[in-house]
């Protein structure tokens, strides 16, 4: 505690000696720009539209259909989910890259419901958290209203005695939340919930190359995940979904499209699944789009020879313990409290900070001194207004996060974020 508060100068001589350092040049990313916001869109990397563009001029320009076989574009979602795989503590064709993390979680949670519903047809119950992400909670409604199942909603703190009534046949969680960044114990929540009878679902979404994640070691049921976010595969990348060997070959999967099929081009009017994770796949993938997401993928595999994501994972934790210090003492007294968890076992990649008043406001007036973070809104009643930033080790350094500091404490200060021209609310932020 009575250590010095960290300076600029400090942190660019921690820059100076990060060994991931190297790893930024990956990266295109426009001058004067700090991005805190690679939790919901990754930065781009240089590679991708050079690879993009040989998809379209060679691959389909040229080679048009032969590309299929020619380019391997047939093979591209299991190859790009087997990079993914290396990233999630989960084997060779194990994962797929296929369609959005919406889809993929009605897929696998309609085969955990076909699972429980065989092995304990008593419990009726989805539990997840209230502040889950809300796609994966209509999903899950939706599933519900279908087969006659209840969708339970509890806080963090609830899940455990949640668990231990019985009742409930599938846990779906999100491993890091997406507002406030609290990470849980995938491995003990798993167990627990395999002890109680429950199956579990892991959303990914903010934990795919951004925290170490080990889907084999926890005994993870299934999985999914997104491709735009830390994986920086670009907007409206494909996405991700696991399952366990134990259980893939058990169900047809609700999407039965002839790409999950085992034999597509036989073109047989009848449904006989692929064996593995491929039955997950339901049509047409998007070459492009995987393409892109390849290249996202080749961006975090470049840590491995530096230490793959254990590295990366303490240099996001000095990153954002860095953010949590630097905010606590130099923005003291401007009404921000850490919502975020200071234990590190218990933060993903990002930070954010809850304000009573001019969240908004002081998002838009960060964004336009080129400091990029995003606001989301709270519900007026439990929970306050949100700042969020996300921290990616591979493209960040600790002088950008001492000058992002540096810009909140001035827009603060000075209160210039109580312009008039802070407040417009945009469709989409
Ligand atoms: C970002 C995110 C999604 C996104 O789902 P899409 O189908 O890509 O729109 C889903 N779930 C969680 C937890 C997320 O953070």
């Amino acid at each position: 505690m009575n250590t010095p508060v960290p300076t600029l100068q400090d942190c660019e001589l921690l820059d100076q000696h990060d060994p991931l350092r190297a790893l930024r040049a990956q990266f295109e990313l426009p001058p004067g720009v700090i991005y805190l916001d690679g939790n919901s869109l990754g930065a781009m990397p240089r590679s991708t539209a050079a690879r993009v563009a040989q998809a379209i001029t060679h691959e389909w320009g040229q080679d048009l259909i032969r590309s299929w076989n020619s380019a391997g574009w047939f093979t591209l979602p299991q190859r790009v989910g087997d990079k993914i795989a290396r990233l999630i503590g989960a084997g060779e064709g194990e994962v797929v890259a296929a369609d959005s993390t919406s889809i993929n979680l009605y897929k696998v949670l309609s085969a955990a419901l076909q699972m429980a519903a065989k092995d304990a047809p008593e419990k009726r119950t989805i539990l997840s958290e209230r502040s889950n992400f809300p796609t994966d909670l209509y999903i899950a409604e939706a599933l519900c209203r279908q087969h006659g199942y209840t969708l339970e909603l509890v806080q963090a703190e609830e899940i455990d005695a949640a668990l231990r009534r019985g009742q409930v046949a599938v846990l779906m969680l999100t491993h890091v939340n997406y507002r406030s960044g609290t990470m849980h114990d995938m491995a003990a929540l798993t167990a627990l919930a395999h002890a109680q009878g429950a199956l579990t679902v892991w959303d990914l979404a903010h934990s795919a190359g951004a925290v170490p994640v080990d889907l084999r070691g926890a005994a993870a049921d299934f999985a999914v995940g997104c491709g735009y976010k830390y994986l920086n595969g670009g907007p409206g990348a494909p996405a991700f979904v696991w399952v366990h060997p134990r259980h893939t070959d058990r169900f047809w999967q609700p999407l039965a499209g002839w790409w999950g099929h085992a034999a597509p081009f036989a073109f047989t009017p009848d449904y006989r699944p692929a064996p593995g994770i491929t039955r997950y796949q339901c049509g047409t993938q998007p070459i492009l789009s995987l393409s892109a997401l390849d290249c996202g993928l080749d961006t975090l595999l470049a840590a491995e020879p530096l230490g793959g994501m254990a590295a990366l994972r303490r240099k996001s934790l000095a990153l954002t313990g860095l953010f949590m210090r630097l905010v606590r003492t130099r923005l003291h007294g401007h009404g921000l409290s850490i919502v975020t968890p200071e234990d590190d076992a218990l933060r993903g990649s990002q930070v954010s900070l809850a304000r009573s008043e001019g969240a908004y406001a002081i998002v838009q007036a960060l964004i336009a001194r080129g400091v990029i973070g995003d606001f989301r809104a709270g519900d007026g009643a439990t929970e306050a207004d949100i700042l969020r930033f996300g921290f990616t080790p591979l493209y960040l350094g600790y002088a950008d996060v001492w000058h992002a500091v540096e810009q909140l404490r001035e827009v603060m200060d000075s209160g210039q974020w109580r312009e008039a021209r802070f407040s417009q609310q945009h469709a989409v932020t």
